[in-house]
């Protein structure tokens, strides 16, 4: 097969990873820059084209949108979509996923186990949100934020009103969560792939962190899950409409409770974790699935 591999740089490990996994079973693999696509979109014929070439004769493409270029880089994915090139994931799913208040809602309507979250515009009344919510301690999160970064902890009341509204000062649009410490920095992250969890790993951040990010110096090991967990984060995947995705949860009182569903899970922490080829079972997939049209929404929606 020929497949396509939408990452801006093919240096990064999970890029690099599925370029060795699709070589060595036989495919050929191509690493395309999605912000240098470019294509005519009224066109009756569909196209794409690269650094002055027409891009051809593709069958599927993984696309790896980093969270900031999610607007450019799902156009390009519609756009293959459109040429009836299968994509690992749809366009409209890693929309769906990007938009944190949109993923929430749809996982309560599905009754996804969800820390208690509300959300507002105004701040005119921010002292009733945070009763709505359950009062302090409260995590307040920035909605554009990645890696734990605009993430707060907000142990009293006051604080929470202060941090919302300072929030809001600079025009950010946040979330307020009920904060699961019963977690004790500690997230699970599982790796589903068809209607599978594949792998999952756990990390805990570093002393005095609640932040469980690798990028805050939090630290990756393998975990045992239970089924529940394993039936949630598949559940959750298939809600977002992913073939693949890394579905975040944390250990609450009350069951597992999802954080986020990731559309372009990173392969490193959960390989080196599991020890295992993720990369090979994600091209796995693709020999499988990908047909030509079956992509389900078109770009639609
Ligand atoms: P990002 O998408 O920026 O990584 P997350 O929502 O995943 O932000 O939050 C970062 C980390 O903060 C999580 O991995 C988790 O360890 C911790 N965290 C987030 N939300 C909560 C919560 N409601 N209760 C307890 N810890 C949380």
């Amino acid at each position: 097969m020929k497949i396509g591999i939408l990452s801006r740089k093919a240096e990064l490990y999970s890029t690099s990873r599925l370029v060795e996994a699709g070589k060595q079973r036989g495919h050929e693999v191509k690493v395309i820059n999605p912000l240098r696509c470019y294509m005519n979109i009224t066109s009756h014929k569909p196209s794409i084209h690269y650094m002055g070439e027409k891009l051809e004769g593709f069958d599927a493409i993984i696309p790896r949108i980093g969270a900031s270029i999610t607007f450019y880089g799902t156009a390009v994915v519609r756009q293959f979509e459109m040429m009836k090139v299968y994509s690992l994931n749809e366009s409209v799913a890693i929309s769906r996923s990007r938009d944190k208040l949109r993923s929430i809602q749809l996982l309560a309507r599905e009754g996804i186990g969800l820390p208690v979250t509300g959300f507002a515009h105004s701040t005119k009344f921010t002292d009733d949100l945070i009763r709505v919510v359950g009062g302090a301690p409260l995590i307040i999160k920035m909605l554009e934020g990645t890696q734990g970064i605009g993430v707060v902890l907000a142990e009293t009341d006051n604080a929470a009103s202060s941090v919302i509204e300072a929030f809001r000062g600079v025009k950010a649009n946040i979330l307020v969560q009920e904060f699961i410490k019963e977690s004790d920095a500690m997230d699970i992250r599982c790796f589903v792939i068809g209607q599978k969890v594949v792998a999952s790993m756990m990390r805990r951040g570093k002393k005095g962190e609640f932040r469980s990010n690798l990028h805050r110096g939090g630290e990756a090991a393998k975990i045992r899950i239970t089924p529940e967990e394993r039936s949630t984060a598949v559940r959750a995947a298939r809600i977002m409409g992913l073939n693949v995705a890394g579905v975040d949860m944390l250990r609450s009182n009350h069951g597992a409770v999802i954080m986020e569903v990731n559309s372009s899970p990173g392969l490193e922490g959960i390989e080196k974790a599991n020890k295992m080829d993720i990369a090979a079972m994600v091209i796995q997939f693709i020999e499988k699935n990908a047909v030509a049209g079956k992509t389900r929404t078109k770009g639609r929606g």
